[in-house]
């Protein structure tokens, strides 16, 4: 879907979302703000080239755990790793590329790979996920062994 603004350009197309005025995260309404999924000096450029942009809402944008907040980062990496996605598979639809070589297309342009780098911190996450599992085996061992000596 295209959007076209006062100037009729086309800037407010996005790739990502066929609704840039709605939050893309929480599906909020009201102060949907447009959001670059790249950004950053050069990011910004080639998300408004490349179309890859969706609407936020205030919270989902500029909050504490927004995309741009403090504790916002997997939000932001997600939605990066999903721009590529849509990138990747618009480009193979349109004959452009192959499977085979639109990851490096991608590289070749943004310099990294979202998706990899998106997958590599979940796997992160959850092996300290698991770590915190197992340091309380160890803890409810301790304790038990503790009764043990009280009895
Ligand atoms: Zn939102
Ligand atoms: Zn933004």
């Amino acid at each position: 879907m295209v959007n076209r603004n006062k100037k009729g350009g086309d800037y407010l197309r996005s790739i990502m979302t066929d609704n840039l005025k709605v939050c893309y995260y929480c599906g909020a309404t009201e102060g949907v703000e447009l959001h670059h999924a790249i950004h950053g000096k050069i990011g910004r450029k080639l998300a408004i080239q490349y179309h890859l942009t969706v609407g936020l809402c205030e919270n989902c944008h500029r909050g504490k755990y927004g995309v741009h907040g403090k504790y916002g980062y997997e939000k932001d990496l997600k939605l990066k790793a999903e721009a590529q996605e849509a990138w990747e598979s618009r480009r193979i639809r349109k004959g452009k590329s192959t499977p085979e070589n639109v990851k490096q297309e991608w590289v070749e342009i943004f310099g990294v790979d979202y998706i990899k780098e998106f997958e590599d911190y979940i796997q992160e996450c959850k092996r300290d996920f698991i770590t915190e599992e197992k340091e309380e085996e160890i803890l409810r061992e301790i304790y038990k062994e503790k009764e043990y000596e009280n009895i």
